[in-house]
């Protein structure tokens, strides 16, 4: 059995004074046996974050695969470490179309936060062009070639992937519940392909895109869904509640 987790993605928002107050509000309602819940914040924000969850799991956004040199602005995954964090986002499609992350260095941070004993939270989604040419399973494989490429299987079975169509990200406009899970059977599809059936068993695979307190349930309820990234509705202390308590 998958336990789920759902995730919110903080982005570039909230300072320490907001993510101690948020902390201290929503980190109650976050015990459960049956799923896991976290929040995804800012490198800045991550040592409050930390020190004020008890239920919680604790997401940075990203990394850097090296450990340490001339990479001006970036973090390293010792680094994470040392502040205790277990988990990271990597490849979020923002950080693909922005800032150059391509499914080679996605690959080479999730190699170095397994080393690390971390868990990868993977992003991957199709365009909106590729999804209305057609090609989004294309796309969901290909990138998985890349971005899961020579790991071992049961690294790759405690991972979580996180399918996010680019299209439904921050617009509001989701992905239906039919096509949520399709992608993410094709997801655990690939996964099978690469890695074998108890890969494939085991990985956890997210929806993510306008998730929000009244769509939650509905993508929980999907075979192939065992959780979701957040990102707006993530950000107040209780529509993230809210989320949480419907799911439990
Ligand atoms: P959204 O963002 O929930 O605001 O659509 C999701 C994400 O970017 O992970």
């Amino acid at each position: 059995m998958r336990k789920p987790i759902i995730v919110g993605n903080w982005k570039m928002n909230k300072n320490n004074a907001e993510t101690e107050a948020f902390f201290k509000e929503v980190d109650a309602a976050a015990a459960s046996e049956n799923a896991t819940y976290g929040i995804g914040c800012p490198f800045t924000d991550l040592r409050t974050a930390a020190d004020n969850a008890k239920n919680l799991i604790v997401a940075a956004e990203n990394c850097h695969f090296e450990d340490s040199g001339a990479f001006t602005g970036e973090v390293s995954v010792p680094m994470l470490e040392e502040l205790g964090i277990k988990y990271c986002i990597i490849g979020h499609s923002e950080r693909r179309q922005m800032f150059g992350d391509t499914d080679e260095t996605v690959n080479k941070k999730a190699k170095r936060l397994i080393a690390a004993g971390m868990t990868p939270i993977l992003c991957i989604g199709e365009t909106e062009a590729q999804y209305d040419a057609g090609e989004t399973e294309k796309v969901i494989r290909d990138q998985l070639t890349g971005s899961i490429a020579d790991l071992d299987a049961k690294d790759v079975a405690n991972m979580v992937i996180a399918y996010e169509p680019i299209w439904a990200i921050g617009t509001g406009k989701s992905a239906t519940k039919e096509d949520a899970q399709n992608c993410c059977a094709i997801v655990r599809d690939q996964v099978k392909v690469m890695y074998g059936q108890e890969a494939a068993d085991s990985v956890r695979v997210q929806y993510g895109g306008s998730v929000k307190p009244g769509n939650i349930v509905e993508y929980m309820a999907c075979p192939d869904i065992d959780g979701a990234l957040i990102g707006g509705a993530s950000l107040k202390a209780d529509s993230f509640i809210e989320i949480i308590e419907k799911t439990k």
